[in-house]
């Protein structure tokens, strides 16, 4: 098979895969041209099946790999929709549908300018591992579109989301395939799209999306889920050495869904948030982040963060920069895909972080996470450390179905047993394949066996 070119990540030293393996990776590469975010996610999760393959022959034999790798069903389509001044505006719209070995495909919808179907691709096979470590029954699926919401009136989102909702409705379902937030997509996106799906279908399919609004089929907690979720993994991380997060700095980048919410929780359990971030700078808040302030800045204003240092006496904004170079013992990147590389991984370590766990899909790049582990940090990555939302959106779906709505606690102590699951899952699996303290080995492994199980059993489909 051709390899069709080197990924831009990759001109460092990479760890060498099996040689049935790197056919694996080759094929991928060949097929899937242009799409670096997608090879990179493949070839992450590749590297950590080496001893899986030489102890369970059976996964290469039914080319269970190759098949993981490819999408069961891709859909791209044409969103055209009317501005507020009258003029039609085009977007492109997806959705993978990856893997439905264990359920109904499930993951976010992603609305930002730099979609496109290599990031869709990379944010889907993500999900399968990620899906299948919750322990729920959900599949791995993504879509979205390169719509950006920014600067668009109310008016404007739903009628974009309407067009879009028009043509995915014909592909999803309960029973099918159960869409979701992510970047750009939150409460007021989903309510848009869940009215659509609802007046062309003329059903009220409660189980057909997650993160819906509580007076129509959502759960408590999935909003705070993920960021929540995230600092769950990490109070299991410090409590294997006996630690909390009592007294510790931690720096969060982002200012979304997730990092507001991991900020509260961080809060909750004893430590301080001195920094967070936007695309265009980041605040600085020795005294720890004003939550209510920051909400107030993202959540209710949809302003730039900067505005929280015009507000704040005491703290300050840096525009452009890193906030990694801010000093902290915990490390949560909440904002985007490859966020640090090797260079903010460096200024992290100087920085004195012990514990980096990814709050974002794939924040870390290969050359960050081996710098991690070279310099003993602990790293959790996303599809472990990120589970909480999805699980959540599991459980809202599980609410649905049951025509029941759970309480704050019970549905915040369910989370909060999913995440310590997860962690032990990591761990054991890692003990087992002889990886001891690897997360990343071990999410990879535990998601993909159980995976891998289900698409033997259900035979060559
Ligand atoms: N987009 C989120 C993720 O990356 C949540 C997906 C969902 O709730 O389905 O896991």
């Amino acid at each position: 098979m051709v390899r069709a070119w080197w990924p831009f990540w990759n001109d460092d030293p990479v760890t060498a895969l099996d040689t049935k393996l790197q056919d694996v990776y080759d094929e991928v590469l060949g097929r899937n041209p242009g799409e670096q975010e997608f090879h990179q996610a493949v070839r992450e999760v590749l590297e950590s099946l080496g001893p899986v393959v030489s102890k369970h022959p059976e996964y290469v034999d039914a080319a269970v790999i190759h098949r993981i790798c490819e999408p069961e069903r891709q859909i791209i389509f044409r969103v055209p929709w009317t501005d507020d001044r009258g003029n039609v505006q085009l977007n492109r719209g997806f959705r993978v549908e990856f893997n439905s070995a264990l359920g109904p495909y499930k993951g976010g919808l992603r609305f930002h300018p730099s979609v496109y179907l290599g990031i869709v691709k990379f944010l889907g096979f993500e999900q399968i591992f990620k899906n299948s470590l919750t322990g729920m029954p959900i599949g791995g699926g993504k879509g979205g579109s390169d719509f950006d919401p920014k600067g668009r009136s109310d008016a404007e989102v739903m009628r974009f989301c309407q067009s879009f909702m028009t043509e995915l409705h014909r592909h999803i379902g309960e029973y099918t395939d159960v869409p979701a937030g992510d970047i750009g997509v939150g409460g007021r996106e989903i309510g848009y799209l869940f009215g659509q799906y609802k007046r062309i279908t003329n059903r009220y399919e409660s189980g057909v999306l997650t993160g819906k609004g509580l007076s129509w089929g959502g759960s408590l907690v999935r909003t705070e889920a993920t960021g929540y979720g995230t600092v769950f993994f990490v109070d299991e991380i410090l409590k294997t050495s006996g630690q909390s997060f009592d007294g510790k700095a931690v720096v969060v980048s982002g200012s979304g869904n997730v990092a507001i919410y991991a900020v509260e929780k961080v809060h909750q359990l004893g430590g301080t948030v001195v920094a967070c971030s936007d695309s265009a700078g980041y605040i600085v808040d020795e005294d720890g982040i004003d939550l209510e302030l920051l909400k107030d800045v993202k959540e209710v204003r949809r302003a730039r963060i900067s505005e929280y240092a015009d507000a704040r006496p005491g703290a300050r904004y840096v525009a452009g920069g890193s906030v990694w170079d801010v000093p902290c013992d915990i490390a949560l990147p909440c904002a985007t895909q490859n966020e640090i590389d090797e260079a903010e991984a460096v200024a992290l370590i100087k920085g004195g972080a012990k514990v980096v766990a990814e709050g974002a899909n794939m924040p870390c790049t290969p050359a960050a996470v081996r710098a991690f582990a070279d310099a003993g940090v602990v790293f959790a990555p996303g599809k472990a450390a990120n589970a909480g939302g999805v699980a959540t959106s599991a459980l809202e779906m599980q609410q649905n179905a049951s025509r029941d709505a759970w309480s704050f606690e019970h549905t915040e102590e369910r989370l909060a047993e999913i995440m310590r699951g997860i962690h032990d899952r990591c761990l054991t699996t890692a003990d087992e394949y002889d990886v001891p303290g690897n997360y990343v080995a071990g999410a990879n492994i535990a998601g993909f066996i159980k995976v891998a199980d289900a698409m033997i059993a259900l035979g060559v489909i």
